[in-house]
């Protein structure tokens, strides 16, 4: 994709900061656009167009993780890299746990945020097939999975959902891939290093820490987190094992 194609939205009302990131991402090359106020940007956002979406937290209006669930729960699954408060592991954490694909914390260098914006849109697309593997099932889209039903839970494929006592739980994209990954495989032992390698792309920044925190958050939506989860068992020192 060509630069000047790649569309992004900064969601901040810091006008300040809007004026500087915005001159650097058109120097970059981006199209770029920003909204001062949260409503706007939600509905901004919510339009389809955006290759990105930077949000910043505290916003006017509605604020960063208000749009974030929202933009999941409309069925949204364009990169988010959320903007937080400083040193703030709630904020990190409920980010991520409410969609969002990555953070940054406040101050940063205008050179981490382009190296973080350009991980994300390097990212392939959901489902478009960095999930195959052989013998595996998730071979292409996921999308093309349709709905599952295991044990206590259904997957919606399509929707990027599990569903378990009629009650619909949205998934973050790195959660979605994860899930689409390990129930593609039942049975079989993944080292964490394997799974960041195959969900999270060869050559990522994150630590083998991340795989356990997005196991985590999957198991309380599955309702599986309690002492011996038993759909995503955990295999001690060696990993994880998917579980129908
Ligand atoms: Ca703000």
């Amino acid at each position: 994709m060509e630069r000047h194609e790649t569309r992004i939205l900064l969601v901040e009302d810091e006008e300040g900061l809007v004026m500087t990131l915005g001159d650097r991402l058109r120097a970059e090359g981006y199209f770029f656009e920003a909204a001062l106020e949260g409503n706007r940007g939600f509905t901004t956002a919510r339009d389809g167009s955006w290759n990105l979406v930077i949000l910043d937290v505290m916003l006017p209006g509605k604020n960063g993780y208000d749009i974030c669930r929202d933009l999941r729960a409309a069925g949204s699954k364009v990169p988010i890299l959320m903007l937080t408060a400083r040193g703030l592991v709630f904020d990190r954490v409920l980010g991520l746990k409410l969609g969002a694909d990555d953070y940054l914390c406040k101050p940063f260098e205008t050179s981490e945020l382009l190296a973080r914006i350009e991980a994300l849109l390097r990212r392939p697309p959901l489902g478009d097939g960095r999930e195959s593997g052989p013998g595996g099932r998730a071979d292409g889209d996921p999308g093309s999975r349709g709905r599952e039903d295991y044990d206590g839970f259904s997957i919606d494929f399509t929707k990027g959902v599990v569903i378990r006592d009629n009650c619909e739980e949205a998934l973050s994209a790195q959660e979605y891939k994860l899930l689409a990954w390990l129930s593609a495989h039942p049975g079989e032992l993944f080292s964490r290093e394997r799974l960041l390698q195959e969900v999270w792309g060869y050559g990522s920044p994150v630590s083998t820490r991340t795989v356990d925190v997005h196991v985590a958050w999957l198991r309380q939506k599955l309702g599986d987190s309690g002492p011996a989860p038993r759909h995503i068992v955990t295999v001690r020192g060696l990993g994880y094992r998917f579980t129908p």
